[in-house]
């Protein structure tokens, strides 16, 4: 059940219950709901009344994804990382450098870098993404 704050023609505000969002849809789109102060029909929905939680509300609250759903979305980047770059360990900090200097030709690598190394890198306008570590699996 679903409590609506209505509101007439009159501006006479009033609750009333309904089964759910579509049955309060179709009453009042064919004119059965009506308020009980001048029987207008032509009610509409004013504020929701406060304490009733509303699906529709609810849904559009929690549009950012679960912690779940950022997880394995955080799991499949790391896999695909891990796929498709060659690990070069301590290596990677030169190794970029080479690459972005010409020395060497580009490739996807990945490695070790300390935040002194990752900033130096960065200051040489070399951008680095860290890859986000595993996520605690799911019990
Ligand atoms: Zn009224």
């Amino acid at each position: 059940m679903i409590r609506y704050s209505l509101r007439c023609e009159q501006g006479h505000a009033f609750d009333m219950w309904f089964a759910d969002g579509a049955t309060y849809d179709a009453l009042a789109g064919e004119g059965h709901v009506s308020c009980p102060e001048c029987g207008s029909a032509r009610v509409e929905k004013a504020l929701m009344a406060p304490g009733i939680p509303r699906k529709g509300a609810a849904q559009a609250m929690s549009n950012a994804p679960a912690p779940r759903e950022v997880a394995r979305m955080i799991s499949r980047y790391r896999a695909k990382v891990m796929a498709e770059t060659t690990d070069v360990g301590r290596r990677f900090p030169e190794k970029v450098r080479d690459m972005h200097e010409g020395l060497i030709d580009h490739a996807p690598i990945r490695g070790e870098a300390t935040p002194d190394e990752a900033k130096s890198l960065a200051e040489d306008g070399i951008a680095i993404l860290p890859v986000p570590p595993e996520p605690p699996k799911e019990n």
